[in-house]
């Protein structure tokens, strides 16, 4: 058994370590927020810190089947996006 799980990614679909992807929460405004330390609760959806996968995986769709409600991107996330292009 290997001790760290993989989670993942939104965009390629590629289970990797925990800490090389991105944790994504919904806050209970819709709002889609970065968890960069991992400490906000809630139930978290993985994406590489990558621009192809950001772009993929931030699709509002994608987000609302990951999180099985409407998600709404924060500014943060789109920063973060934006970032990568
Ligand atoms: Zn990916």
């Amino acid at each position: 058994m290997r001790r760290e799980p993989g989670r993942t990614c939104l965009g390629c679909r590629q289970v990797r370590e925990k800490r090389a992807l991105v944790r994504l929460v919904r806050r209970a405004s819709g709002e889609v927020v970065a968890d960069p330390a991992g400490r906000l609760p809630g139930r978290g959806a993985y994406v590489c810190p990558d621009g192809a996968c950001l772009e993929r995986g931030l699709e509002r769709k994608r987000l609302a089947h990951a999180f099985r409600k409407p998600c709404e991107l924060s500014e943060e996330v789109r920063g973060l996006w934006q970032r990568q292009r």
